[in-house]
C-alpha cells in the first residue's frame, strides 16, 4: 500500500460495515500472505465502553475479523495491555472482546502479561513485549483519536505505548513522553493503521467527554495518519512533539500536504447530525447550529476547546450547518454551507488545513 495514502469512511450507523469496507479499499489482503500472523492492536486504556471515547469500539476489530476470514487468512490474535494500574481482563470484558473472540474463535492476549525484549531506538533501550513485535508478522493498529492532556494528541503512535510493560509506560512518563513514543514508533511500526474517529474524547484519553466524528480513518504511515488526526482536532504538528521526532527516526512523514486522502461514503457526511455531550454541550453552547453534520460540528468543537485552552477568546456569532444553506449572515460561517456569510471557512467539511488554520484566523 502506498505510504502517502489516507483513506477516511464516513457514516456511525454500521460501524462494522465501514470497517470492512475500508480494509477493502485498502487491498489489504493483497499485502498477506495465507500464513501471515496478523494482530489487531485495539485501545482499551481503561475498561469503558466505546460510547465512552475512550476505547475502541469492537465493531471494528469485527469488520476486520470479517473482511481477514473471509479470505483465508486464520492466523489472528487480538493484544493489548491497558495502562498501568488497570486491568486488560475487564478491559476485554467490558469493551465487548471477550464476547468477540469468542464468536470468532479468536485468540486475546492480555500484553500485562507478555514476556518482553530490550530493543535500541534513538539513543533510548526501551522494554517491548515480546507477541507483538517478534510473534506478528502484520499489525493492525487500531487506535482512538483522541485529545490528551499531556501529548495534545493520542493516536496511532501512542497506542502502541499498549505494547510495553507497566513499569515500562510508568518511565514513560518519567522521560518526558515524546522521546519514548516516537522511539517506540521506530521499534514497533505498525503495518497498518486503522483509526476509531468515531466518538474518540475531546479533552483526555480516558473518555466522558465524546464527540462524534464519525469516520474511521485508515493508512499505512502511522505518522503520516497521526499528523492528519491533529490537524482533525485542531492541533499543529509542532503541538504534538512526538510527531516530528518520529518523523525524524524515519518512522514516516508529516507532510500532509503530500498524502492522497480517499474519501469513501461522502454522502453519510450529510446524513449523521451532530450529537453534543457533556463539556461539548458547553461549547456548542456558543455556536448557532441549524442540521450540522457530526463531521463538520465534531471538529469546529475540537477547535474551540483548543482555543479554550490556549486561553484563546472564543469568538461570538459562529454559525454551522445545512439550514444556512442559501441564506446570508454578519456571523462566522463554518463550512460551505454559510457560504453566504461575509465571513466563512470554506469545506464540506472544513479541510484538516483549514481547521487548523481557523484556530489563528479566529483568536
Ligand atoms: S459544510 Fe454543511 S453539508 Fe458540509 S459537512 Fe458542514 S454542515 Fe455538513
Amino acid at each position: 500500500m502506498n505510504e502517502t495514502n489516507i483513506h477516511v469512511i464516513y457514516g456511525s450507523q454500521d460501524i462494522q460495515r465501514m470497517a470492512y469496507e475500508l480494509m477493502a479499499a485498502m487491498d489489504v489482503a493483497s499485502m498477506l500472505e495465507k500464513d501471515t500472523r496478523i494482530a489487531l492492536k485495539p485501545n482499551f486504556a481503561v475498561s469503558k465502553p466505546a460510547d465512552s471515547g475512550a476505547t475502541t469500539h469492537p465493531e471494528i476489530a469485527e469488520g476486520i475479523l470479517h473482511y481477514l476470514l473471509e479470505r483465508g487468512f486464520r492466523d489472528i490474535s487480538i493484544m493489548e495491555g491497558s495502562w498501568a494500574g488497570a486491568d486488560t481482563k475487564t478491559s476485554f470484558r467490558v469493551c465487548g472482546y471477550e464476547a468477540l473472540a469468542k464468536k470468532y474463535g479468536v485468540p486475546l492476549y492480555d500484553l500485562k502479561k507478555d514476556a518482553f525484549v530490550e530493543r535500541q531506538a534513538g539513543g533510548l533501550t526501551l522494554k517491548v513485549c515480546r507477541k507483538p513485535l517478534l510473534e506478528t508478522d502484520f499489525l493492525i493498529n487500531l487506535p482512538v483519536l483522541k485529545a490528551h492532556c499531556q501529548t495534545n494528541l493520542t493516536c496511532a503512535l501512542k497506542n502502541l505505548k499498549g505494547c510495553i510493560p507497566d513499569s515500562e509506560k510508568r518511565r514513560f512518563h518519567s522521560l518526558g513522553l515524546m522521546k519514548p513514543i516516537a522511539c517506540l514508533s521506530k521499534i514497533l511500526r505498525p503495518s497498518l493503521t486503522v483509526v476509531d474517529a468515531i466518538c474518540g474524547d475531546l479533552t483526555f484519553e480516558e473518555g466522558g467527554h465524546p464527540v462524534p466524528m464519525d469516520r474511521l480513518i485508515g493508512g499505512a504511515d502511522p505518522v503520516l495518519i497521526d499528523s492528519y488526526g491533529a490537524e482533525l482536532l485542531g492541533f499543529s504538528i509542532a503541538d504534538v512533539g512526538y510527531l516530528s521526532l518520529a518523523e525524524k527516526l524515519g518512522v514516516g512523514s508529516t507532510d500532509i500536504t503530500k498524502a492522497t486522502i480517499h474519501e469513501h461514503h461522502v454522502e453519510e457526511k450529510q446524513q449523521t447530525l451532530f450529537r453534543a455531550s457533556n463539556t461539548a454541550r458547553e461549547l456548542a453552547s456558543r455556536v448557532t447550529a441549524d442540521a450540522a453534520c457530526s463531521v463538520c460540528y465534531g471538529s469546529l468543537i475540537h477547535a474551540l476547546q483548543r482555543l479554550k485552552e490556549s486561553g484563546k477568546r472564543i469568538p461570538d456569532g459562529l454559525c454551522i450547518g445545512q439550514g444556512f444553506r442559501g441564506k446570508s449572515g454578519k456571523g462566522i460561517g463554518i463550512g460551505n454551507c454559510t457560504a453566504g456569510f461575509t465571513t466563512h471557512l470554506q469545506g464540506c467539511p472544513p479541510t484538516a488545513k483549514t481547521m487548523a488554520d481557523f484556530r489563528s484566523g479566529m483568536s
